[in-house]
C-alpha cells in the first residue's frame, strides 16, 4: 500500500497465456463458523493493556475535522472526507486523524500523494521514537529474547512484508522491521579492510545434480580504485551479529495453512504489532473471514484477502537463536506456480505445510494437488533441507496415527523427489492455535507421543549454505521502479559476489553499464551487500527503460552471458503429452519467464550414470533424463550450471504445469 512504484517487467500475460485458468476465481467461502473460529483465534481484547494506542500527543487534542471544516468550502469538505475514508481503508485507525488531514490538504486532495506523505511521516516518527528509546535504554541489545521482543513498545514492533514483483506490482507494507538496526548490524562501517583472503573460498548453495567446482579467490576484482577493500566474509559475520543468513520459502497446497502458520509464528515472535494484529482480526471478522486474521499478516494485497489465497511472494524477516531468516510465503494455488518458482529459486530451505484434516492431506497430495508439485519444484531448484509442518493437527485431535500416516505417504514421495531422509523433519503443528510453533507444545495430547523440536527450533537447526561471496557479482532483478531523486532502483537477491556503493555494474541483457549510487537492505541504507542479501540498488547513468525484471546485474570485468540458444540437461516430470522437436514451453528461470521452444532433442541419458542411451530421439516421455537445445524468444542472461548453480538452473512449464527441470550445460549464442 505504501509506495506506488513504476514497475516494468516482462509481459506477464505471456507468462500465463497457456494457463487459461489464470484469473479464475477459486472458491471464496473458506471461513469456518464464528463459533469454531472463536476457540482458536487469539483475542487481543482480553490481553491488551489499557492505553496502548500510542497516538502522538501533538495530534490528540481536539476534534481535528471540526477545526478544519471551519476553513474549508463545502466541496472541499466532501473531498476531504472522501480522501480520509480511502486512507482509513488503507491505514486503518493507526494514524492520527489530524496527520491524515494535514497530508490531504498538503497534497491538494490527491489521496495517493497524501498516503505517501503520511507513511513517510509515520516512518520518521517511528525512527524518532526508536532513537529516543535507544538513548533512554542505553544500547540496544542484539539477539533479543522472545519475551523482550514481545514486550517492546508497539510502535517499534511490526513486520515488513515486501512483495516480490511477480504480479507486476511491488509493495512494501507500512510496517516496521523488528530486530537489529543498521548500526547494530554493522552496516555503517567505513573502515577500509583487508582484501579477500584465500581461506574464504565459498561453496555455493546445495548441490542437485553435479559437484561444485572450485572457485578461485582471484576472480574477485572490484572495479573502482578509491573504494575501501572489504573482507566480505568477516564483515558479513559482524553485520549479522554472528548470525547466519537463511532464505526460507513456505510451500504447500492452497489452504494448507501456510500464511496462518507463518503469520502466527511472526506474531508469537513479537514481530507483529499487537495493534496491527487487532486490526486484522477486526477487519477479517468484518469481511466474514475471521479465521484468516493471521494469514493477513502475510497476505497483504486486497485481492489476496478477497480470494483468501496468497498470490505474490510475501517477504519478511525474523530471527532465531542462531540465524537471521528471510521468509518467503509462496502462493499455493495452481495459478500462481510461476510466482512460487521465483520464491523457491531464491530459497535455501523450505517449510512444506500439509493439512492433516481428514481428506485434505489426500486432496493436496494427489495428482493436481500442489504438495507434490511444490516438493518437486523446490528440490529441482536446489533446496535440500525441508521441514514438513503437519498442520491443522487440532482438526484431528492430535492423533499420532494420522501424523504417522502422513509421514509414511509423504516420506516415500520426498525420497523419490531426491530429499535425503536425514534432511527432512516432520513437526505436528496448529497454525491457528499456535501449538508447537515457537515453543515445544505443553499439551498432553501431543506430548504423550511427540517430544521433538518445535517449528522455530527446527528452522534454527537448518544448515546455512555457504554464500558465494567470492564469485563475480550477480544479481537477478525481481523489481524495477523509479524512486524519488535521480536514477532508479532495482531489487533482487545477490546470487554471488558483493557490491559496494560507487561500483560500476553491467546489466545483461541489454549490455549497458551503470553506477551504484545506493544500496538498501530491509529498507536500511548500507555501503555494501553480499551474496544471499535481498537488496535494492539505486542506479544512475542508465535509462530505466532498458532494465526489465529478469535482467542480471554483474561485474563488468566478468560478465554473465546473454543468449537465446543453449544446451541443457533436463529431467522430465510426469507429463501426458510427449515432448517433441519444436515443443513450445515457458522457460522459468530466477525471475524470468520467457516463451521458448525445444529446438533439438540431442540424446536420452541414463538417469544415474548420465551416459547416452539413445541419440536423436524422436520424443521424450515422463521420467526421462535428456540433453536438449532450448531457444528462447528474447535473450536471457544465463550461466553454466557447473559455474553458478543458482544461475544455471531452470524450469519448463507447459499449459499450466511444470513439465521439466533443467540445468544449462552449454551456451550457444
Ligand atoms: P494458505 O492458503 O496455505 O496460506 O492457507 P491459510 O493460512 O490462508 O489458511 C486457510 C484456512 O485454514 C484459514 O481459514 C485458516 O484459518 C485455516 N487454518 C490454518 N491453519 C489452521 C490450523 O492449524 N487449524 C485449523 N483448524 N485451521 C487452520
Amino acid at each position: 500500500m505504501a509506495r506506488h512504484r513504476n514497475v516494468r517487467g516482462y509481459n506477464y500475460d505471456e507468462d500465463f497465456e497457456d494457463d487459461d485458468l489464470y484469473g479464475q476465481s477459486v472458491e471464496d467461502d473458506y471461513c469456518i463458523s464464528p463459533s469454531t473460529a472463536a476457540q482458536f483465534i487469539y483475542s487481543r481484547r482480553d490481553k491488551t493493556p489499557s492505553g496502548v494506542e500510542p497516538v502522538d500527543e501533538e495530534y490528540d487534542t481536539e476534534d481535528p475535522k471540526e477545526s478544519t471544516n471551519r476553513q474549508l468550502s463545502g466541496l472541499d469538505q466532501a473531498r476531504l472526507y472522501s480522501c480520509l475514508d480511502h486512507m482509513r481503508e488503507v491505514l486503518g485507525e493507526a494514524i492520527p486523524e489530524q496527520m491524515m488531514i494535514d497530508a490531504v490538504l498538503r497534497s491538494n486532495f490527491d489521496v495517493e500523494k497524501a498516503l505517501e506523505v503520511v507513511l513517510e511521516q509515520d516512518r520518521k516518527l517511528d525512527l524518532k521514537n526508536k532513537s529516543k528509546e535507544k538513548v533512554a535504554s542505553g544500547e540496544m541489545t542484539k539477539g533479543k529474547s522472545t519475551d523482550s521482543q514481545v514486550s517492546r513498545s508497539e510502535s517499534e514492533i511490526g513486520p515488513k512484508v515486501a512483495r516480490m514483483t511477480i504480479s507486476g506490482k511491488k509493495q512494501t507494507m507500512g510496517f516496521e522491521v523488528p530486530g537489529v538496526t543498521a548500526e547494530e548490524n554493522g552496516h555503517s562501517f567505513h573502515t577500509p579492510q583487508k582484501g579477500p583472503s584465500s581461506e574464504d573460498v565459498p561453496v555455493a548453495g546445495s548441490s542437485v545434480l553435479e559437484a561444485e567446482p572450485n572457485i578461485t579467490p582471484a576472480s574477485v576484482k572490484k572495479p573502482g580504485k578509491s573504494k575501501p577493500q572489504i573482507d566480505v566474509k568477516a564483515e558479513l559475520e559482524k553485520r549479522q551479529g554472528g548470525k547466519q543468513l537463511l532464505n526460507l520459502v513456505v510451500i504447500g497446497h492452497v489452504d494448507a495453512g501456510k500464511s496462518t502458520l507463518m503469520g502466527h509464528l511472526l506474531y508469537l515472535l513479537g514481530n507483529v504489532n499487537k495493534r496491527t494484529m487487532h486490526k486484522y482480526e477486526e477487519e477479517s471478522k468484518k469481511a466474514g473471514k475471521a479465521s484468516f486474521a493471521y494469514a493477513w499478516v502475510l497476505d497483504e494485497t486486497g485481492e489476496e484477502r478477497e480470494r483468501g489465497v496468497t498470490m505474490d511472494v510475501g517477504m519478511t524477516k525474523f530471527e532465531t537463536k542462531t540465524k537471521v531468516i528471510t521468509l518467503m510465503d509462496a502462493p499455493g494455488h495452481k495459478d500462481f506456480i510461476p510466482n512460487m518458482i521465483t520464491g523457491a529459486a531464491q530459497a535455501d530451505v523450505a517449510v512444506l505445510v500439509v493439512d492433516a484434516s481428514t481428506g485434505e492431506f489426500e486432496a493436496g497430495f494427489e495428482t493436481g494437488g500442489q504438495t507434490r508439485e511444490h516438493g518437486l519444484l523446490v528440490r529441482s531448484l536446489g533446496v535440500t533441507q525441508l521441514v514438513v509442518a503437519v498442520n491443522k493437527m487440532d482438526q484431528v485431535n492430535w492423533q499420532e496415527e494420522r501424523f504417522q500416516e502422513i509421514i509414511g505417504k509423504l516420506g516415500q514421495f520426498l525420497k523419490q523427489a531426491g530429499f535425503k531422509e536425514s534432511d527432512v523433519a516432520y513437526i505436528p503443528t496448529s497454525g491457528l492455535s499456535g501449538e508447537n510453533l515457537i515453543t515445544k507444545s505443553q499439551s498432553s495430547e501431543l506430548t504423550k507421543w511427540y517430544q521433538g523440536l518445535c517449528l522455530l527450533e527446527q528452522i534454527d537447526s537448518f544448515k546455512s549454505p555457504q554464500r558465494a561471496t567470492e564469485k563475480p557479482f550477480r544479481l537477478c532483478v525481481s523489481d524495477v521502479f523509479k524512486d524519488q531523486g535521480s536514477g532508479f532502483c532495482v531489487t533482487g537477491k545477490i546470487e554471488a559476489g558483493f557490491v559496494q556503493t560507487g561500483d560500476r555494474l553491467l546489466v545483461m541483457p541489454p549490455n549497458e553499464t551503470c553506477t551504484t549510487k545506493g544500496i538498501t537492505l530491509h529498507d536500511e541504507p548500507i555501503d555494501w551487500a553480499a551474496a544471499g542479501d535481498h537488496v535494492s540498488l539505486t542506479l544512475t547513468g542508465m535509462d530505466i527503460i532498458k532494465v526489465n525484471v529478469g535482467c542480471v546485474f554483474c561485474d563488468p570485468r566478468e560478465p554473465i552471458k546473454a543468449c537465446t540458444r543453449f544446451k541443457a540437461r533436463i529431467l522430465i516430470f510426469n507429463i501426458e503429452i510427449p515432448i517433441t522437436k519444436g515443443f513450445p514451453v515457458l522457460f522459468h528461470y530466477q525471475t524470468v519467464s520467457e516463451p521458448a521452444t525445444i529446438r533439438r532433442l540431442i540424446s536420452i541419458l541414463h538417469k544415474s550414470t548420465g551416459e547416452v542411451t539413445k541419440k536423436k530421439p524422436k520424443l521424450l516421455t515422463k521420467g526421462q533424463n535428456a540433453l536438449v537445445e532450448v531457444e528462447t524468444q528474447r535473450p536471457v542472461a544465463l550461466e553454466l550450471y557447473k559455474d553458478f548453480k543458482e544461475l544455471g538452473r531452470f524450469m519448463l512449464r507447459y499449459s499450466g504445469s511444470t513439465i521439466a527441470a533443467g540445468v544449462v550445460t552449454e551456451i550457444k549464442g
